[in-house]
């Protein structure tokens, strides 16, 4: 089935190294760009694609802005790609509804591998309902239901904590995640699950600070607690 990518990014290398990589692995992908975040968030409506790489630091708006105004009708996957590895950033990205971000410079089938994480949809995979403690996945859709609660979880965390239920009361270790969420281990791994952990413990956690579920093995891993 033919992908529809969508580059918002001003760095016209980047443009191009995403673009050549895709055209390697990927070839039936069919590739739109702009340098312009409003021109952006317009291609996003007229063109639906499968999924959006976007910069932060765009030369009509900030990255951020066209997030929100693209979350305002649309749930595409949506991967940051930035020099800004402050973790506040981050953060702030996820939580305005990135499902991914990527911390230039990377290495392009690191980034290939992560958008096409992100591009399995439903239907493509093996339907598969998890079940741990009050924890209830549907790793499909990305469902969860905690004590009657609906939870919606992005794809990158329906994935981690898929993962973590498969192996529950087990260490799992950074480079098995990323292998299971991205397809492959690399270097920064660690510190981007670091992230989505954090975040998926806002979502699934009573106190979030003091997670009963997903637990930290530092310097190894986590571990689904089992109840
Ligand atoms: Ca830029």
């Amino acid at each position: 089935m033919k992908r529809k990518l969508l580059i918002i990014e001003d760095d016209e290398q980047i443009v191009e190294a995403v673009s050549l990589a895709f055209q390697i692995r990927w070839r039936e992908a069919e590739i739109i760009s702009t340098r312009y975040g409003k021109k952006g968030v317009e291609l996003v409506a007229s063109e639906q694609p499968d999924v959006v790489v976007l910069d932060l630091g765009l030369p009509d708006t900030s990255g951020f802005d066209v997030l929100r105004e693209i979350r305002r009708f649309s749930d595409v996957p949506i991967i940051i790609v930035t020099v800004r590895a402050e973790e506040a950033d981050i953060i702030k990205g996820l939580e305005w509804g990135a499902d991914d971000y990527i911390i230039k410079p990377f290495r392009q089938m690191e980034l290939v591998a992560r958008i096409k994480a992100q591009t399995r949809r439903p239907g493509q995979t093996e339907q598969e309902e998890l079940a741990s403690g009050p924890l209830h996945l549907n790793s499909t859709t990305g469902q969860l239901i905690r004590d009657n609660k609906k939870i919606d979880l992005t794809v990158t965390e329906s994935k981690i904590l898929g993962h973590l239920m498969r192996n529950a009361g087990h260490v799992v270790t950074h480079s098995s995640i990323a292998e299971a969420v991205w397809g492959d281990d690399y270097p920064a791994a660690a510190e981007t699950l670091r992230v989505h952990i954090r975040r998926l413990r806002e979502k699934i956690e009573r106190d979030p600070s003091n997670p009963e579920f997903v637990v930290t093995r530092p310097g190894v891993g986590y571990l689904l607690s089992s109840q």
